[in-house]
C-alpha cells in the first residue's frame, strides 16, 4: 500500500511513468517542451474557473500540473520538496497588503 501523503511516493510514480514512455530519450525531459506543456495546463486550469466547470475540473487540471512540476524537478535534477521548504521559509518572512482589495504578500519595496 503506498502512502498517498508521501512526496517520495508521488515523485516515484511520476518517475516510473518518464520511464514507461521513455521521456528522457523521447524529448519528453526538454525543458522548453515542458514550460509549453505546463503553461498549457494553466490555461485549462483558467478555463475550468472562468467557464465555472467546478471543482472536479479545477482539481483534475491542478493535479496535471503538478504532475508536470514533478517531472520537470526529475528533468532538471533538482529536488523540489527542498525548493518548496526554501521557499516557503522565504514566503513565511514576508508582509502582506491589501492591493486593490485583494491580498498579496511580496518582497515589497517602497518608492
Ligand atoms: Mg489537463
Amino acid at each position: 500500500m503506498k502512502d498517498k501523503d508521501s512526496y517520495r511516493a508521488m515523485l516515484a510514480a511520476v518517475q516510473a511513468f518518464h520511464d514507461k514512455h521513455d521521456f528522457k530519450n523521447t524529448g519528453g525531459e526538454e525543458l522548453a517542451y515542458r514550460v509549453a506543456l505546463m503553461t498549457e495546463e494553466l490555461g485549462e486550469i483558467s478555463a475550468c474557473v472562468t467557464k465555472g466547470k467546478g471543482r472536479e475540473c479545477l482539481s483534475e487540471e491542478c493535479a496535471d500540473l503538478l504532475i508536470l512540476l514533478l517531472g520537470t524537478a526529475i528533468a532538471a535534477g533538482f529536488r523540489l520538496d527542498d525548493a518548496f521548504w526554501d521557499k516557503m521559509e522565504k514566503l513565511e518572512q514576508r508582509q502582506s497588503r491589501m492591493i486593490n482589495g485583494r491580498i498579496r504578500v511580496s518582497e515589497f519595496r517602497d518608492n
